[in-house]
């Protein structure tokens, strides 16, 4: 069981999220505004944070923010517009994940669990006084994050400093967009100076030396990139 905070102020979708999680087995409490989910979360911290984009008063944007400022709790971001995207995921709002209205009961289901799972294992590795996973398995995929090496199988992939840290950092969370401002931020932070082609000319040697194997990086128009594990 997780504790769960919905800040929204349509009161029909802020119910329908609410008994959706709570069958889940979640103790959810809703905010209707900004302020109202601060003082919450000052009196009372959660495991994860639903937050709509669109407050009165603060949005939800200056909401993500002071979050933020105070702690790592998750926070999942709802949208209106896919073009709000770039923003939410970027390290302005440093959001963890978002879904854009309209979005299923299953899709948030999925969403949230995702990210409750995350915190688990984050919870875990710093019991071991490790700060992340030390082996990343996807689609036969073999990321050893401690040793810095990639194999595909009993074969290992030849990768540079950043081209293994961009591709750990998508696959920690298969299937999530990363905007190009996010992974420059992440990978290169201070060291970046220049366009935004860094990233697309690493992503285009990464998928050369990945081959047709899996997974494969996605470009998310409009975004950036996403590990897409094919079914
Ligand atoms: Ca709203």
């Amino acid at each position: 069981m997780a504790r769960i905070l919905v800040v929204e102020d349509e009161e029909q979708l802020a119910n329908l999220v609410a008994r959706q999680l709570g069958t889940g087995g979640h103790a959810v409490t809703i905010a209707r505004d900004g302020n109202a989910a601060l003082e919450m979360l000052a009196r009372q911290p959660v495991d994860l944070v639903i937050l709509d984009w669109m407050l009165p008063g603060l949005d939800g944007l200056e909401v993500c923010r002071r979050i933020r400022a105070q702690s790592i709790t998750p926070i999942l971001m709802l949208t209106a517009r896919a073009a709000e995207l770039d923003r939410v995921l970027g390290l302005e709002v440093g959001a963890d994940d978002y879904l854009t209205k309209p979005f299923s009961m299953a899709e948030l289901q999925a969403r949230t669990r995702a990210l409750l799972r995350r915190v688990d294992l984050m919870k875990q590795s710093a019991g071991r006084g490790e700060s992340r996973r030390d082996i990343l398995e996807v689609a036969g995929l073999c990321i050893d994050v401690a040793g810095r090496t990639v194999r595909r199988g009993e074969i290992p992939i030849d990768l540079t400093p950043k081209e293994f840290d961009l591709l750990s950092l998508l696959a920690e969370q298969p299937g999530r967009a990363y905007s190009r401002e996010y992974l420059l931020q992440r990978i290169w932070g201070d060291e970046y100076v220049g366009f935004d082609r860094t990233v697309d000319t690493h992503v285009v040697r990464l998928r050369k030396k990945l081959g047709d194997g899996g997974p494969r990086i996605a470009t998310v128009w409009g975004v950036g990139y996403k590990l897409q594990v094919d079914p």
